[in-house]
């Protein structure tokens, strides 16, 4: 199948820093493929130290020099606001570039399009809304808590939903007062060159937003192991963050990571079914399974495990694989190769450790391109790869469970913790295995939705810190209290008084 190409593509992807486009320092670039044809579509600078210490230079002189830190929070509103008002006019372009460079079907990358613009409007309000509370001791002492921005944020980001997951790092830190440098993923960096022309429109000042692309090991990494950024966003895979946080601790930075994801959808047998089965059905091949949160491990209980395993590979079945480009596709073509063999392979292996139901190749009529059938296993152990391992693509293992306990058990038999979706009737039983769940964040009875004003995070390898409303803003200012005494009284009258 040939890809569509959209229209104006750039000719070359370039860093950007201090307000003007720039290629490498020493002019290496990469090869950017599109996800249909896997052919090179445009080379991008590749970014090494030198790159990264031009535009951590930018963001420190425009942290230190320049408006953006001392703006007013409601002026600094005003720009957010902008960014989101040009997004949103700009929804269908951004969508269908983001379609072609990362394989995401059209209708869903125009929702996360969407939700881009969402977020810079979420935190230009949140900026202003914003008090921190003085306490006061009457007539004696006041306390108060000063927010400060930080300085220069380095953000590192993944190729799943590229620009909405640059805009949830870029709202909060631009909307504190940072300056930022971005490193965005090498599979998918169309999208992210975009900001620079949105910001400029917008009226960020020069030199508050600075991109440097390339590879992790080596753009990413000197922007970790650079003096003067003192915190990280990261949002990658857990063994991608663990290097990061070993890369940044003899400089003690401030971190949040948002990793990878094996996360339990729980039916019980109590369940409304057909919304279980299309909840877990969405969430998981949706966003074509390139989903941190996908609900990949199903577990269900088992006086209903084979109505479910049926009527869900059935579901599974009709999902639409096609086209990233027509608003008819479900899943599109995976994001890279390499990625696509990644996926493959682990599809090669769950056919001997599970029973294939649905899926299980290439769908027919797709002979190249990164394209994968929504793929069902069904009776997968607990201790098989593909019950454990993060796969990142449209497959699903399905195990049967007998009770509570049981279910509880499997859910949490995992190293990962992000999220966990639970279908059951029974409200007390809800709220308690929720509590119990090894997981950052549990969804009942729901699909994947998310108020922007709620915590975003997960626990064991699935990350560190939470990103997401207040919890954003407190990790991109440094808190810092003041207290002044209103009437002056000595701790001890006599200290120091004594005789010499
Ligand atoms: P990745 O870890 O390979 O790469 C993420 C980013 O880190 C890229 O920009 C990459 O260039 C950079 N990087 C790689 N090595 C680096 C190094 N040594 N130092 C600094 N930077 C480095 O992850 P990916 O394959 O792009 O993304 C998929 C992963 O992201 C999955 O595991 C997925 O679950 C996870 N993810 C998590 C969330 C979440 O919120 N928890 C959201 C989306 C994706």
């Amino acid at each position: 199948m040939a890809p569509h190409i959209p229209a104006d593509l750039p000719d070359r992807i370039r860093h950007y820093i201090d307000g003007e486009f720039t290629d490498s320092v020493d002019g290496d670039t990469f090869d950017v493929l599109d996800p249909v044809s896997n052919e090179t579509y445009v080379t991008a600078a590749a970014g090494k130290k030198a790159d990264v210490d031009l535009a951590v230079a930018a963001a420190r002189r425009a942290f230190t020099e320049g408006p953006w830190p001392r703006m007013l929070p409601r002026e600094r509103s005003r720009i957010l606001h902008r960014i989101a008002d040009i997004v949103e006019s700009r929804d269908a372009r951004l969508a269908e570039l983001e379609s072609f460079d990362s394989g995401l079907p059209i209708t869903q990358a125009l929702g996360q399009a969407r939700r881009a613009a969402e977020n810079f409007r979420f935190f230009a309000d949140l900026i202003v809304a914003q008090t921190d509370d003085a306490f006061k001791v009457p007539g004696r002492q006041l306390n108060y808590v000063n927010r400060k921005p930080i300085g220069v944020a380095g953000l590192i980001t993944p190729w799943n939903t590229p620009f909405m997951l640059e805009s949830w790092k870029l709202g909060p830190a631009l909307a504190t007062g940072n300056t930022v440098v971005l490193k965005p993923a090498e599979f998918t960096p169309l999208s992210a060159s975009l900001w620079a022309g949105i910001f400029e429109e917008a009226g960020l000042p020069k030199g508050v937003f600075n991109l440097v692309n390339g590879l992790g090991e080596d753009a990413g990494d000197a922007l970790v192991k650079h003096p003067d950024v003192p915190l990280i966003s990261f949002t990658g895979e857990s063994s991608t963050g663990q290097l990061i946080f070993a890369n940044a601790a003899p400089y003690l930075k401030g971190l949040s990571m948002e990793l990878g994801g094996k996360s339990p959808a729980i039916v019980f047998a109590d369940a409304d079914l057909e919304a279980a089965i299309d909840a877990t059905i969405f969430g998981v091949f949706s966003l074509n399974g390139e989903r941190c949160t996908a609900g990949s491990r199903i577990l269900v209980e088992r006086s209903i495990y084979d109505e479910f395993v049926e009527r869900y590979a059935a579901q599974a079945s009709r999902v639409i694989v096609g086209d990233p480009h027509d608003p008819k596709t479900e899943v599109g073509a995976l994001v890279h190769p390499e990625h696509f063999a990644k996926v493959m392979s682990y599809i090669e292996i769950g056919k001997s450790e599970g029973r294939l139901v649905a899926g299980g190749g290439r769908p027919e009529g797709f002979p190249t391109g990164n394209f994968v059938q929504p793929t069902v296993f069904a009776d997968v152990a607990p201790d098989a790869r593909i019950f454990q391992e993060e796969i990142f693509g449209p497959v699903v293992a399905i195990t049967p469970f007998d009770d509570w306990e049981d279910a509880l058990a499997l859910a949490n038999d995992t190293k990962y913790g992000l999220a966990a979706y639970l279908w059951t009737n029974d409200l007390r039983g809800a709220h308690n295995f929720a509590q119990s769940l090894e997981a950052g964040m549990v969804w009942l009875n729901s699909n994947n939705v998310r108020d922007l004003r709620t915590p975003f995070g997960g626990v064991k390898a699935s990350g560190l810190g939470h990103e997401g409303g207040y919890r954003s803003i407190d990790f991109y200012t440094d808190q810092q209290a003041v207290h002044i005494t209103l009437a002056y009284e000595p701790h001890n009258p006599t200290f120091g008084k004594g005789d010499a």
